[in-house]
């Protein structure tokens, strides 16, 4: 967005179209800024609800991680303001979907497919690790694709500023990894891990321990056993099961990622051989799908969501209770 510093935004200088996903505590819109009527996405968080769930913490990492991040591969945070009732935070429009909808739609990717996307999520993993930023919610759900093809990660709402081990218990079941759910300590391989339950899930159409019924004490126990308990393991290149498996070592000092050359052993590997690290990175490789995309903010590739009157509630002048837990969340007046 042009000459306007961060955290200066307010609701009335967009329009808001349509809803583009919901999560637990609100939901995100496709925006139109009537200044200089580009589209963008904005995400809007319940402010009571963040405090009942106590996701205050999480909430703030998020907006604060995403402002210190700038990178191709990772959605754009133009500013963060807020009002009595809720945080609002405004994004690129990534207007190609979920890579989660086009897995689905696709059954499985090829091994080039799948190749394309997990290079690129690994060059975004890099990047946070090498800023001390875990990411913890790597899934097909939160990997974004652009006009062009290339892919946008959003949702930072788990990731967190650490530079050595944490222990907070979040993510998404199927891509914890085995120390995760022990409850130890850990540090950024989860990434790496959950990268590894990534590449299976785009070869395969699920990921490693997917069940049917879903019955999360089962499934934390084959988590812990590790790829072992997988009877038939799928006939994926050879090069492909090696890496997963690596990503997926249930020791972290062992794991591909966290060793002594870091990423480098991951971008090294040899599934990745044909891959040029620098031409991906300039998004000069051209990508297995480019979304058709009819106009600007065209979001057909979004599914429909009842829009339940939810924008009614959205800049109301009333008592702000939780106002002192988002301190750091730039507030401006929703009225002018
Ligand atoms: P989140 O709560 O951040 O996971 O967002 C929920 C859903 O909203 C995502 O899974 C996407 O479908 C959609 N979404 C989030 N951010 C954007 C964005 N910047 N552009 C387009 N859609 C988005």
């Amino acid at each position: 967005m042009p000459a306007r510093s961060k955290g200066t935004y307010r609701l009335t200088d967009f329009h808001i179209e349509r809803t583009l996903g919901t999560g637990s505590f609100g939901r995100v819109h496709l925006v139109r800024s009537r200044h200089n009527m580009r589209y963008y996405a904005i995400k809007v968080l319940s402010k009571e609800k963040i405090v009942r769930t106590k996701q205050v913490e999480h909430t703030n990492n998020e907006q604060a991680m995403l402002e210190i991040v700038q990178h191709p591969f990772i959605v754009n945070l133009w500013g963060a303001f807020q009002d009595c009732a809720n945080l609002y935070m405004v994004m690129d429009f990534v207007p190609g979907g979920e890579l989660f909808t086009l897995l689905r739609k696709s059954g499985r990717f090829p091994d080039a497919v799948a190749k394309f996307y997990s290079a690129e999520v690994a060059l975004a993993l890099h990047h946070l690790h090498s800023r001390d930023i875990i990411y913890r919610d790597l899934k097909p759900e939160n990997i974004l694709i652009n006009h062009d093809g290339h892919i946008k990660i959003a949702d930072f709402g788990f990731s967190k500023m650490c530079d050595n081990t944490t222990w907070t218990l979040c993510g998404t079941p199927d891509y914890l990894a085995p120390e995760i759910v022990r409850q130890q300590r850990y540090n950024k391989s989860v990434d790496w891990y959950a990268l590894g339950i990534l590449i299976y899930e785009m070869l395969w159409g699920y990921p490693p321990y997917h069940m049917e019924e879903r019955n999360h004490f089962q499934l934390y126990e084959m988590i812990q056993q590790g790829p072992r308990c997988i009877r038939r393991w799928p006939a994926f290149e050879r090069w492909a099961t090696d890496l997963i498996l690596k990503l997926m070592d249930e020791d972290p000092t062992r794991r591909l990622g966290n060793m002594k050359h870091g990423a480098r052993d991951v971008f090294a590997h040899p599934w990745f051989k044909e891959v040029n690290w620098e031409q991906l990175l300039q998004r000069t490789i051209p990508a297995p799908y480019v979304p058709r995309i009819s106009r600007a903010g065209d979001a057909s590739a979004f599914e429909l969501y009842p829009e339940d009157n939810a924008t009614a509630m959205y800049g109301i002048s009333a008592p702000d209770p939780y106002g002192v837990d988002f301190p750091n969340f730039e507030h401006t007046s929703p009225t002018p």
